[in-house]
């Protein structure tokens, strides 16, 4: 497979300067059933902009193999809470006829077709049949990238929940979005902090999907760019921001170019060095171990250097994806129940804004005794 170079600053369209590259990863963050040596790797190559200091990688997987297969992860309640209160947030000022963006899943959708000032909703997203998804009377389903070319009718709100950070030419994508509605007309975002979250320590926020480092700064920058004015921002939680924009032509502000700070890349893999020397020594009295996440929680470790044969299994609470390996390893998923034939197993989870929900769930539910190295 052949990537594709992006070969300047998504912000500022300045030269990128290479900072790190993790050889060989797995360009697909979930599960197969498919034989190992058909996995596609490629390398997770971090950059950043000698201009802006904008972190973006320099590999980028053609989108046609990238969205290949359907993201079929089940939604947890942190997932569930996350699109009431966006849902909630929007309701507030959404009214007419509304374009989703992305949302494969329906949640947000289905809890926007409960507010009567809502006309209609069009979700546009690459994969919708999949999930079972019926149109109702006010759900119409777009099964394709979005594109402004094929909007029929002028929407009244644009609305899009985690793809920001998935855009390989954000400022200009957004731009389409905005292009679509008049002044006066809303655009309603959530967006990861992909900076706070790498400051954390996530592997889940900067990779093939995520290629950039998306900040408060950097959003508020992209607004700007395509005519948006914030008028209302609420964080859902440290690493998560809804807000809510209004299109106002006259606020242009093209000189807008203030620079990001790059600090959280280098802590982000200054933890990672520290983090898999402490592991692997925590590991080491142990003869095997568990592993928690089906997901580049799990992908990530191994490619920054632990060893797989150390682990029995990958544990995940997804049923579609027990029984399959997870791509770009050997190892296949098991359920966290196995743990309940185990004497004091010891589980491996690094699973971010997760992790906790998790944790308790195995500890309450499938085996007190279990030990974690967090
Ligand atoms: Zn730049």
């Amino acid at each position: 497979m052949k990537t594709i170079e992006r070969v300047c600053c998504i912000s500022c369209g300045s030269n990128l300067t290479t900072l790190k590259s993790i050889e060989r990863f797995p360009i697909y963050m979930g599960v197969t059933d498919e034989e190992a040596h058909k996995d596609i790797f490629a390398d997770l190559t971090f950059a950043k902009c000698s201009r802006c200091n904008c972190v973006q990688l320099k590999n980028l997987i053609p989108l046609d193999i990238l969205y290949k297969e359907a993201h079929t992860n089940s939604v947890g309640k942190t997932w569930l809470h996350h699109h009431a209160s966006f849902a909630e947030f929007i309701n507030k000022r959404a009214q007419g006829n509304v374009i989703e963006v992305g949302g494969a899943h329906l949640h947000l959708a289905k809890n926007l077709e409960k507010n009567d000032n809502i006309k209609s909703i069009t979700v546009y997203d690459s994969n919708l049949f999949c999930y079972g998804n019926k149109e109702t009377e006010k759900i119409k389903l777009r099964e394709e990238f979005f594109n402004k070319e094929n909007v029929s009718v002028k929407p009244d709100a644009v609305i899009h929940s985690h793809v920001i950070e998935h855009l390989y030419d954000p400022f200009k994508e957004l731009k389409d979005m905005s292009d679509l509605i008049d002044d006066g007309s809303f655009m309603f975002i959530s967006s990861p902090i992909i900076d706070e979250m790498m400051k954390d320590g996530f592997t889940n926020a900067m990779n093939f999907e995520h290629s950039y480092g998306v900040t408060k700064n950097l959003l508020h920058k992209m607004l700007r760019h395509c005519n948006l004015r914030i008028v209302e921002q609420s964080d859902f939680n440290k690493y998560c921001v809804f807000i809510c924009a209004v299109k106002d032509s006259k606020d242009l502000q093209e000189d807008y170019n203030p620079v990001e700070n790059e600090s959280y890349y280098h802590k982000f893999i200054n933890y990672h060095d520290t983090e898999l020397k402490r592991i692997k020594s925590s590991l080491e009295k142990e003869e095997k171990a568990f592993i928690f996440g089906a997901h580049i929680f799990t992908q990530f470790l191994l490619k920054y250097g632990l060893d797989e044969n150390k682990f029995v299994c990958v544990l995940d609470n997804d049923e579609r994806k027990i029984g399959k390996r997870l791509y770009g390893t050997n190892l296949k998923v098991c359920s966290p129940k196995v743990l309940k034939n185990y004497e004091s197993p010891i589980v491996l989870l690094k699973a971010a804004q997760y992790t906790n929900e998790i944790k308790c769930d195995i500890i309450e539910n499938i085996n007190s005794d279990t030990r974690f190295i967090l």
